[in-house]
């Protein structure tokens, strides 16, 4: 269920009921071919798919994240580090103030994932409370279907191309992307960052079939899922 779907007086029967509660992360950023909000849209609908049967309440998706190298993509958009953390620690502030207890954080963004690290600071701060930090991309069982099909596969490849995150009439390249040989170039950023990752994919297809990817969205849910049923302290 969504929160967007409820009311503050369901809310509050729900968590004297059930203390689990799922926080999805996105970012708004250049997918190549793909939306600009891939990260939200997977992110969120993972938490929503592996919560339902639980019946556990899933927050609305945080639509930006930290994605300080596409800048120069038009429609891109990043939270400066020390906002992402600041607006993190809110979001957790106010899930446990409304009463959740155990809480999945599903991250659908790589830059995001800085804040992995200052969940444990939070905790140490609230000891009744317990957070899981899952980037569901990555997760163990996840990652192992994606590499069984094809171990190519990195941002704004064939692995983010769902029904769900492509675009009507937008035709896919049907080569393999290689981005050229890094070596020991600095971290890139701007217009020289634009320049290397050209239309956005860094490695990989473009396109897979539908079973391919189904194959791997049955692995994430179940796996998502699996972090709300088990493994509380
Ligand atoms: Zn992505």
């Amino acid at each position: 269920m969504r929160i967007t779907d409820m009311n503050w007086m369901q809310v509050e029967a729900q968590v004297q009921r059930d203390d689990r509660t799922v926080i999805p992360l996105g970012s708004t950023e250049q997918h190549a071919y793909l939306s600009l909000s891939t990260d939200s849209i997977l992110a969120e609908r993972v938490a929503l798919e592996a919560a339902f049967p639980l019946g556990v309440p899933v927050y609305p998706v945080l639509h930006y994240g930290c994605a300080p190298y596409f800048l120069d993509y038009p429609g891109s958009v990043s939270i400066r580090y020390t906002t992402y953390l600041n607006i993190i620690r809110d979001l957790l502030d106010s899930v446990a103030a409304t009463g959740f207890r155990r809480i999945v954080i599903v991250n659908g963004h790589g830059g995001n994932s800085s804040a992995a690290n200052f969940i444990i600071e939070w905790m140490a701060e609230h000891p009744d409370v317990q957070v899981k930090w899952h980037d569901w991309w990555r997760g163990p069982r996840t990652w192992a279907q994606v590499q069984a099909i094809d171990p190519v596969a990195s941002h704004a490849s064939w692995m983010e191309n769902f029904p769900w995150t492509r675009l009507p009439g937008i035709e896919m390249p049907t080569e393999q992307k290689h981005l050229p040989e890094k070596g020991t170039f600095a971290n890139l950023a701007g217009k020289a960052a634009r320049a290397y990752y050209g239309d956005g994919n860094f490695d990989g297809y473009y396109q897979r079939t539908d079973e391919e990817m189904n194959m791997i969205w049955l692995a994430a849910v179940k796996e998502t899922r699996s972090l709300l049923e088990n493994d509380w302290r």
